[in-house]
């Protein structure tokens, strides 16, 4: 179902608690509201959506990819660059890197590890950052 975008500050700068397989049903959630915002949003953390639970989404190609317990793993390339937020308004400066890897577990449950680059890897890193209570 589609959610409300948060736009509470102080609730989006907590930290997001470890999720659980009683979770998985934000899978449904957070497809649901990306698609709605699919014109201003490619990706969104769950505590967007009111959980802080360790949940994201991001687009990777045409199919929206969804993480529970995403942990990055390793990071390279270092580069500076600008980005927007579903739930602030205007662009601010960030460093990002080109190449990330993070292991995380499917929306069945499973466990998987997955590198991506550019564009991808940047959603993904903004979306992690949501997790830490930091908005870009
Ligand atoms: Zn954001």
């Amino acid at each position: 179902m589609e959610k409300k975008i948060v736009k509470d500050i102080l609730f989006l700068s907590q930290v997001s608690q470890p999720a659980s397989q009683e979770d998985l049903y934000l899978a449904k959630d957070l497809q649901d509201t990306l698609l709605e915002n699919r014109e201003t949003c490619v990706g969104l953390a769950a505590n967007m959506i009111g959980v802080q639970k360790r949940v994201i989404i991001f687009n990777l190609g045409l199919v929206p990819v969804v993480m529970f317990n995403p942990v990055l793993l390793s990071f390279e390339g270092p580069y500076e660059t600008e980005e927007g937020c579903l739930s602030l308004t205007g662009e601010r400066p960030t460093t990002r890197y080109e190449m990330i890897t993070v292991s995380y577990r499917d929306s069945k449950w499973k466990e998987q590890t997955i590198t991506l680059t550019g564009f991808p890897a940047q959603i993904c890193q903004h979306e992690l950052d949501h997790l830490e209570g930091r908005i870009i």
